[in-house]
């Protein structure tokens, strides 16, 4: 089973507004290797090389914060969904 297919097998509860935020979009123009991209298991953020900027799929969040913990530059504010919102976890 691929991680995607794992993650397929998630429940999500969207929510309209973003828990997830680019501090400062600047920033990440001089981030050389963009490690937000790479570290979440969800691909929630992209780099759009003609945008020029992290593009974000906050619905796919699975709440690990690895890609803050990975930013050189803090420059990701992350607070958990509202309550009743984002994904579900179960055991077994
Ligand atoms: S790691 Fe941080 S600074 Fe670098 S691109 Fe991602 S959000 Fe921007």
């Amino acid at each position: 089973m691929t991680l995607e297919d794992k993650l397929g097998l998630l429940t999500y509860k969207g929510d309209h507004q973003t828990h997830i935020k680019i501090t400062d979009a600047k920033v990440c123009l001089n981030c050389p290797k963009k490690p937000c991209v790479t570290a979440c298991p969800a691909g929630v953020y992209t780099w759009d090389d003609v945008q020029k900027k992290i593009i974000m799929a906050y619905e796919n969040c699975v709440e690990c914060g690895a890609a803050r913990m990975m930013c050189p530059f803090y420059n990701i504010e992350w607070v958990p969904p509202r309550g009743g919102f984002g994904v579900a976890y179960k055991y077994g």
